[in-house]
């Protein structure tokens, strides 16, 4: 099976994103710390990620520049943004360089799991 990369400079977030997908039967998963650090595993497993999972507020690279960076080389793989109320306006930023879609944290693990399984069969 693929994997699922998560990206988010918040430990806690991360930790809660892993721990639904885990509970949910999804085993294979990446983590990454900031844009840049997803970015190198993004290429480091090329072919290899089902969905990327992204957070839009990190350091060294932020979430809008790491989709771009991303549909340079993968057009077709989902991407879900993880964001915030305050953010909301950078959501159609983000889908005009190629986002799929998002989720407002802090979200309940049943409507996050909804939205990962409209992109991803365990
Ligand atoms: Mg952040």
């Amino acid at each position: 099976m693929k994997y699922i990369l998560i990206a988010d400079d918040s430990d806690v977030i991360r930790s809660i994103v892993e721990q639904t997908l885990r509970l949910n039967k999804y085993e294979n998963i990446l983590k990454a710390i900031d844009g840049q650090d997803a970015l190198e595993k993004a290429k480091a497993n090329q072919g290899n990620i089902a969905l990327y999972v992204l957070d839009v507020n990190m350091p060294r690279m932020d979430g809008i520049t790491l989709v771009k960076e991303l549909r340079k080389f993968d057009s077709t793989t989902p991407i879900i943004m993880l964001t915030t109320e305050t953010d909301k306006s950078k959501m159609l930023v983000a889908r005009d360089h190629g986002a799929t879609g998002w989720i407002i944290k802090p979200f309940q693990g049943e409507k996050f799991m909804k939205i990962v399984e409209m992109y991803v069969k365990p």
